[in-house]
């Protein structure tokens, strides 16, 4: 159940009822948010006296619920929004990894060409194995600041553990929870407190129920900006990396309020096939497309198999918006 309270209620009584009750709670800009357990069925008393409104859902995906808020989240990027009612995608673009500053102004100059305003990069790369590249580290992530300053871009990239969050945030515009931490409480209960958009990615054998319960964490800790990404779950399939989840993606569009990114590259893991899958999610009136694309896939130092070459992203990027304006989306 969600509760409503008014924000002037005296935030000790607000935290006596949610530890009696067993609740979480936070303080928004306009209120308290109490929420206990969805196996709660009816309103005691003394909660009752101080709610403003209460809520019941179904099973513990609630503040993400669209029982609880009808419309999509809307959460500012840059100059743009996605949710709410602009029909905004944004396309996120750029390498895997963050290797070099030639290599990033290159992507940086791509995004400008096109009028993409997020570059995405990783600079601590959550590897398959130990013994390869794992990322620039600290010295990545400023130089992403550094050229998100200079060529006006927002700036995506990756916390790997939660000893990271601080550094990131000061460093980048939104935070991605990759698909190996999207259980990892640590950072989830770090990045409830950030002011910032968070993605955060669906791990690869998580149900839909478990990927979304990942994302109330965040939410009943406070951080209102949460995004949720479909990358490919595994199956019993092994031509292609992973399987995009579609019906997935339907799934959240229907029944939850946060806006949905589909990457197209990591669920695939081959290039020939992410120019389709981007179009697929795009037909489908996602809110985001987040697309690997590295000046030289071939030398690239993290998924090179995937990543689209310059030429490849234009020629995909050319053909997404007329699907965007068949769909109702505008692209930014
Ligand atoms: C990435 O975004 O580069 C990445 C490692 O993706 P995922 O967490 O989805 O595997
Ligand atoms: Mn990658």
């Amino acid at each position: 159940m969600i509760i409503h309270i008014d924000k002037n209620l005296e935030q000790k009584r607000v935290e006596e009822l949610a530890v009696k009750h067993e609740a979480v709670y936070y303080k928004s800009a306009e209120k308290y948010v109490l929420i206990t357990s969805s196996k709660m069925k009816s309103i005691p008393d003394e909660l009752k006296s101080v709610a403003a409104e209460h809520f019941f859902l179904d099973s513990d995906i609630q503040l993400a619920s669209r029982s609880y808020l009808k419309e999509t989240r809307k959460i500012k990027i840059g100059n743009h929004y996605i949710g709410g009612d602009q029909k905004n995608t944004i396309i996120i673009a750029g390498p895997c990894a963050i290797e070099s500053e030639k290599q990033i102004r290159e992507s940086a100059a791509l995004l400008k060409e096109l009028d993409i305003i997020a570059l995405r990069a990783g600079a601590y790369k959550p590897r398959t194995s130990p013994y390869t590249f794992q990322g620039l580290g600290k010295a990545g992530l400023e130089l992403l600041d550094k050229i998100g300053d200079e060529y006006n871009l927002q700036i995506v990239t990756e916390v790997r553990d939660a000893s990271q969050v601080d550094d990131v945030i000061l460093h980048a515009d939104i935070i991605q929870i990759g698909a190996k931490s999207m259980y990892d409480h640590g950072i989830l209960r770090k990045c409830a407190k950030v002011r910032k958009p968070v993605i955060l990615k669906r791990g690869f054998g998580a149900s839909l129920q478990e990927f979304v319960q990942c994302a109330e964490f965040m939410l009943s800790g406070g951080n209102e900006q949460v995004i949720l990404c479909e990358r490919g779950i595994r199956t019993f399939e092994t031509k292609t990396r992973f399987t995009l989840d579609l019906c997935g993606v339907a799934y959240l569009k229907e029944y939850t309020n946060l806006p949905i990114i589909v990457d197209p590259s990591h669920a695939i893991g081959w290039s020939y096939g992410v120019a389709d899958l981007a179009r697929a999610g795009m037909a489908m009136g996602v809110d985001g497309l987040l697309i690997e694309v590295h000046p030289d896939p071939k030398i690239a130092k993290s998924d090179a198999s995937q990543q689209l070459n310059h030429d490849q992203f234009r020629a995909l990027f050319k053909t997404l918006k007329p699907i965007a304006e068949a769909v109702g989306k505008h692209i930014v």
